[in-house]
């Protein structure tokens, strides 16, 4: 019954697409059989007749051209016209005829400019209803795709419909967290605060790096945070959250993602703990063998035995590279877990340049070391930590660089601080590789894949220690032409 509704009724077919040529052919010829009976069979004048087959003409007209648009009310309007003629040549007589003729053309053309209005509306109709149909099916597939993308990522999600105001997630945050969200807005965030741990205490609902970004309108990125699952598993989370705006720059989303670190931490604090406990055990006998090869440096000397002392004294060098070796492993172990402590005090910047120099000068004859412009300059800074970064910065200028090359350290006030340098004219740095040379572990390898001996952390530990002090570190230097490292600190006061 509905179906046949529907199928009859032109306002259920608006949008439909589809328009028929034959109901509008049959459904006329219908009608009008049944009023040429109604004419011909009943008592009725010839004008209530006239009245009862023109307005049954205009009433199909406008009831095919609304249901099947400018086809169905142009057919109907010819049936109409045949009919017409129909009747013409049977009942009118012969003068009369022409103008019956006349008439019936005049009513066809007005009928047929009917048909024309309402099939064009109606089509117009359809069209528009199509299109926003289609625009509505594009945009839910688009919706499902990203969903089911959303889905299969391998990464944590959690989607903030600002105008909804509710929370939808992924499979992988449902693993990982055990919990399923989408209920109502307001406790679904009193969950996630009651779980997100910052120094073991639970979140304020403000706090939380969504309703930040919530807020903000801004991205928002979370060092680690701890998260205490229902089970009572503690996992440790990076999460960051991103605002989405649509085309007029409102916002509609916020975007969290959430990666699961705890494993990592953990592999993280064991490596840690091994390096800090290996290094501290290499330093005991380390410092016990340095004393004993010094001890028989001095007796191979007292003795004259001029080949023992010079192996003795390589192996007292290769004994302070293990040292040191050991020493910076340490210290990039602190460095990472942040217990790398210091100790400001004020002093001299250009004495300790001095004593750094001298030092190298005893030991190293094969360079020239120069210190340049040393004018006294009040620095406050850790000078045990100072002296290190020297260190290894000269140390790199002398292995970096040939036999006999000079090396220059300069030291002068720039900007509030003091800026100290140290250049060679060894091998340079290539311009891409400027920048890495600070990183953790990173060695330059050179044309045959060598590289020269090193861990890759003295620059590392160097940059850390000159942050801490709020200064910068920084290279020039040019291939095969020499490099120039320069650091800054504060002064004093
Ligand atoms: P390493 O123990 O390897 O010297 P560093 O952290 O001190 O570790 O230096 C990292 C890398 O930077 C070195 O392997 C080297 O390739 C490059 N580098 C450091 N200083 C110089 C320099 N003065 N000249 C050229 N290259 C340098």
């Amino acid at each position: 019954m509905n179906e046949a509704l529907a199928f009859f009724n032109p306002m259920r077919r608006l949008g439909f697409g589809k328009n028929s040529i034959f109901l509008p052919i049959l459904g006329s010829i219908l009608v009008l059989t049944l009023v040429e009976l109604i004419a011909t069979h009943t008592q009725i004048s010839p004008n209530s007749a006239s009245a009862i087959i023109i307005s049954s003409s205009i009433l199909l007209v406008v009831y095919f051209s609304f249901r099947d648009g400018i086809r169905g009310g142009i057919l109907s309007a010819g049936i109409v016209f045949l009919y017409y003629t129909y009747v013409i040549f049977t009942r009118v007589k012969m003068p009369q005829r022409e103008a019956g003729i006349q008439s019936a053309i005049f009513l066809t053309g007005m009928y047929i400019a009917i048909g024309l209005i309402i099939g064009w509306l109606k089509q117009s109709i359809d069209q528009l209803i199509l299109k926003e149909k289609n625009a509505r099916l594009l945009v839910e597939e688009e919706r499902l795709r990203l969903k089911n993308i959303l889905e299969h990522l391998p990464i944590a999600i959690r989607i903030v419909d600002v105008k909804e105001k509710k929370i939808e997630w992924n499979k992988k945050l449902e693993e990982l967290l055990k919990k399923k969200f989408g209920g109502n807005f307001e406790s679904d965030v009193r969950y996630i605060a009651e779980h997100e741990l910052r120094n073991g205490h639970t979140l304020n609902v403000n706090d939380l790096i969504l309703m930040k970004s919530l807020k903000s309108k801004k991205k928002i990125n979370a060092s680690e945070i701890e998260y205490l699952r229902d089970d009572k598993k503690k996992l440790l989370l990076k999460i960051n959250a991103s605002p989405i705006f649509n085309k007029n720059r409102q916002l509609t989303s916020v975007v969290s993602v959430l990666s699961d670190v705890t494993l990592e931490r953990e592999m993280q604090e064991r490596k840690n703990t091994f390096i800090n406990m290996a290094s501290h055990e290499l330093r005991t006998p380390l410092t016990s063998m340095k004393l004993y090869l010094n001890l028989l440096f001095k007796r191979s000397q007292e003795i004259n035995n001029n080949s023992l002392s010079t192996l003795i004294s390589n192996l007292i060098l290769q004994t302070e590279r293990l040292q040191q070796l050991a020493s910076d492993l340490l210290d990039a172990s602190r460095i990472q877990t942040g217990k790398l402590h210091f100790e400001k005090q004020e002093f001299l910047l250009n004495e300790l340049i001095f004593e750094v120099g001298s030092l190298f000068e005893e030991v190293r004859h094969d360079k020239k070391i120069i210190v340049k412009n040393a004018k006294p300059i009040l620095v406050n800074a850790d000078r045990f930590r100072i002296y290190q970064v020297l260190t290894n910065l000269i140390t790199n200028a002398i292995k970096y660089s040939d036999k006999g090359d000079k090396i220059i350290i300069q030291s002068k006030r720039i900007d509030g601080a003091a800026e100290v340098s140290v250049k060679d004219f060894g091998i340079g740095i290539e311009e891409g590789k400027k920048n890495k040379v600070f990183d953790r572990l990173y060695q330059i390898k050179d044309g045959h894949d060598r590289t020269y001996p090193g861990l890759g952390m003295g620059l590392f530990i160097s940059k850390e220690i000159i942050k801490k002090h709020k200064g910068k570190i920084w290279v020039e230097s040019q291939k095969g032409k020499g490099s120039t490292f320069r650091f800054t600190i504060p002064l004093s006061g």
